[in-house]
């Protein structure tokens, strides 16, 4: 892991505010390593500026309130929602990571954020 960590896959402002339990377990911590190893360092390397996670692992808690999918990759820590911080530079991001490992790569709501799951 080079510029990802497993806390910025973790930390949750909801969680806090709520006071939700949003520890990983040993799985979830190891698949958030593989995310971050496989797709998502490779992606800022080649992207080569900041990228910002908006939600990376959550708890079944966490994910229910903020009305994730049933079955999310999320869940499991397989999946990140990221955002460079404009569409247009999420395209050019969006273009790495279909180049990168990936078991689902969606553009969401026009492109605010990429959902990117290993
Ligand atoms: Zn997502």
């Amino acid at each position: 892991m080079k510029y990802f960590t497993l806390q910025e896959l973790s930390d949750s402002d909801t969680a806090v505010r709520m006071n939700i339990d949003n520890e990983p377990d040993k799985d979830a911590v190891e698949n958030m390593r593989r995310l971050i190893d496989i797709v998502l360092d490779p992606a800022r390397e080649l992207f080569g500026k900041p990228i910002k996670v908006n939600s990376g692992y959550r708890s079944s808690m966490l994910n229910e309130i903020i009305g994730g999918a049933k079955h999310s990759y999320h869940l499991c820590g397989r999946a990140a929602d990221i955002t460079t911080g404009s569409i247009s530079a999420n395209r050019r991001l969006f273009a790495i990571l279909r180049k990168l490992p990936h078991k689902e790569l969606i553009w969401e709501k026009g492109g605010i954020w990429i959902h990117v799951a290993l």
